[in-house]
């Protein structure tokens, strides 16, 4: 006999890093901005038909101390980069982007002096979305597959990993 069997009723085991992993998961908050027509989805998602609340994240924080999750909502212009980039280093680790859209992945159709050339050249991005603009559905879905990894991810991993990163960044700067 296993001892979950033999342990009472209401009684559950885990691991340290699931429930963290959990814990995490369920209180993703993004960061409250928009740069472009993609934001509109993202307010959708926020909104009571799509209802994010359902996924614990419905808290979008005006402060990037207390989020998560950049949800890079439409093309980056260059003058906007700085700004950005400042939002992601005041955003605590274990910290997640999302490139919502073709603009934010890739530029899209703004291949010109303008626009930054997808957001991953200014912060690491975690997950690309892509669509012009993409539904809520789809955003929702994204969401859900960072969830995933989050549940599955080993403590600290995120974390070492834009460390490492950060520091490569300063060595070539
Ligand atoms: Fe606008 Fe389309 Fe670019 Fe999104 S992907 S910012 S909807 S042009």
């Amino acid at each position: 006999m296993g001892i979950e069997e033999k342990l009472p009723s209401g009684i559950l085991l885990s691991t340290v890093e699931g429930l963290a992993g959990y814990m995490r998961k369920a209180s993703f908050w993004p960061a409250t901005f928009g740069l472009a027509c993609c934001a509109i989805e993202m307010m959708t998602f926020g909104a009571p038909r799509f209802d994010s609340a359902r996924f614990g994240m419905e808290v979008f924080r005006p402060s990037p101390r207390q989020a998560d999750l950049m949800i890079v909502a439409g093309r980056v212009s260059n003058k906007m980069a700085p700004v950005v980039r400042q939002i992601y280093d005041q955003m605590a680790a274990p910290k997640y982007v999302l490139a919502m859209g073709v603009c934010a992945s890739s530029g899209g159709m703004f291949n010109n002096y303008a626009i930054v050339q997808g957001v991953d050249h200014i912060v690491p991005v975690d997950m690309y979305l892509p669509g012009c603009p993409p539904r809520p559905e789809m955003l929702i879905d994204a969401v859900l597959k960072l969830h995933d990894s989050i549940q599955h991810e080993k403590l600290g991993a995120h974390r070492a990993a834009q460390i490492e990163e950060l520091e490569l960044e300063a060595l070539q700067a």
